[in-house]
């Protein structure tokens, strides 16, 4: 199917743009041919940045973190999908952009850990704290630190969490739960976790913990762990599914039953579990090998794995904000949006599995921003927790690593390179500082160079919530 996922999508993406072109402050030149008239903005821009800086509080806050989707991810998404003049209709709307650091810490010594994983770069952005890779929102130590999630909860907001990958993956688990290392997600994965572990009068698993937390929505892959069955505890010898539904969760598992909900708050939360493990990409195409850069170029073609049944990463948020915003409640809410597998068809070396999921994470973005601009009082941020291994290299070359050369809307071949894992391997995340962008009251705080850690407080702050948490712990002074 050469006709490609890209044409079957490009006309309402153009009708995004052109949307958002009437709505931003911003004069965007959306190239897709070679015009030779490519800039971006129309003379001086100070008047209009100041009048995107609004001081808080905000209403709600949503965030949306691009696993993986380090400034080379989003670039490649761009020019394949709207060309190197056009702009991605989400992610590319908002107004203040910065960088942030995303380091880890190394647990023998407490000193920084260059690369990050999703698991401390989350606990870094939920907590305010950085740790060492794997952990859940525990420091150094194993002492658990309060999220976001959990103080706006505690505060009276909704809360709300959704991932294309399992909802035991690293980024949503940091929100929810407080294990010692990322891969205790069921009771029959706690063998890393003894501190955690029921049995030892901890409070269990991920999944045990995400149902314990009792946000009002929790939108994801990982039904394959609500099929096990609790050890011990009040639910020992029922399935964790049943304990949902004995919790008075809402459980729904496929597209049409999430697209008929129609509430969802603290007596039935909306639990919905649309795969056994993470949701598949919405497009696929041919991996990147030692010598792919040189063969013909290829345009990418939609996952027939995506069924229908399987809502999108827009859908899910678009239902999320829907059943959260509730303007007769006196307080509003705290919603994360993870496009998680950017990073996962990185690790790869898929470039269109990859591309294709930054690409529909930005139409969840679009998604939050329609919600926000009509809103006029939440906070969105945009951001990655790490940066990847892809690289645009020349067109048509090899390297010594892996490569697979794509068309682009401009009609041109891309060639993207895969170099930090051999072929069959796992390529590996990059400790590059990664971008972040916001928009609404409080959003002046992502610009400049931050660290991960500072968007708790900047998210905390513009809900106002008070801080009963520990304090992060830099043993070089900071
Ligand atoms: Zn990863």
């Amino acid at each position: 199917m050469r006709t490609s996922a890209r044409r079957i999508t490009l006309a309402s993406a153009l009708v995004g743009t052109l949307v958002l072109g009437a709505a931003s402050s911003y004069a965007v030149t959306s190239g897709l041919t070679g015009t030779g008239d490519a800039t971006r903005h129309d003379g001086d821009q100070t008047r209009q940045v100041r009048s995107e800086i609004r001081q808080g509080p905000a209403r709600n806050v949503i965030l949306l973190i691009g696993d993986g989707m380090g400034d080379s991810e989003i670039t490649i998404a761009r020019n394949y999908q709207y060309g190197a003049a056009g702009e991605l209709p989400g992610i590319d709307a908002l107004p203040l952009t910065g960088q942030y650091t995303t380091y880890a810490l190394d647990p023998s010594n407490g000193l920084p850990d260059y690369v990050t994983d999703s698991a401390a770069s989350g606990t870094g952005w939920a907590t305010g704290t950085k740790t060492y890779n794997g952990a859940i929102s525990v420091d150094l130590d194993g002492n658990s630190h309060a999220t976001i999630l959990e103080l706006a909860k505690k505060a009276g907001l909704r809360t709300g969490n959704v991932s294309t990958a399992e909802i035991q993956d690293a980024t949503p688990a940091v929100l929810m739960s407080h294990v010692a290392t990322r891969g205790c997600k069921s009771p029959s994965g706690m063998d890393a976790c003894e501190a955690q572990k029921i049995e030892n009068g901890g409070p269990g698993s991920i999944t045990e913990q995400t149902l314990a937390t009792r946000p009002d929505v929790v939108l994801g892959g990982g039904a394959r762990y609500f099929a096990e069955t609790a050890t011990a505890g009040e639910y020992a010898g029922m399935t964790l599914m049943d304990q949902a539904t004995e919790r008075g969760f809402n459980v729904v598992t496929d597209a049409a039953a999430l697209e008929s909900v129609q509430a969802a708050d603290q007596d039935a939360p909306l639990l919905g579990v649309f795969a056994p493990s993470h949701l598949p990409t919405v497009w696929n195409g041919p991996l990147a090998t030692p010598t792919g850069g040189s063969e013909p170029a290829v345009t990418c073609e939609e996952n027939p794995a995506h069924t229908a049944d399987i809502p999108t990463v827009e859908a899910m948020t678009t239902k999320a904000i829907d059943v959260l915003d509730d303007r007769h409640a006196r307080k509003g809410f705290f919603l994360q949006v993870e496009g998680a597998s950017i990073d996962k068809q990185d690790h790869a070396a898929n470039p269109c599995a990859q591309l294709g999921e930054n690409v529909d994470f930005d139409h969840a973005v679009r998604a939050a921003m329609d919600f926000a601009e009509r809103d006029g009082n939440t906070l969105v941020v945009v951001s990655a927790d790490h940066g990847h291994t892809s690289q645009i290299v020349y067109p048509g070359i090899t390297t010594p690593g892996l490569t697979r050369t794509l068309t682009t809307a401009d009609g041109q071949p891309m060639t993207i390179a895969y170099g930090t894992a051999a072929q069959g391997h796992s390529q590996t995340h990059t400790g590059t500082q990664v971008r972040i962008a916001g928009y609404g009251p409080g959003a002046a705080n992502v610009v400049g160079l931050t660290d991960q850690t500072d968007l708790f407080f900047t998210m905390k702050n513009a809900l106002g919530l008070d801080k009963k948490h520990g304090h992060g712990w830099w043993p070089w002074g900071r």
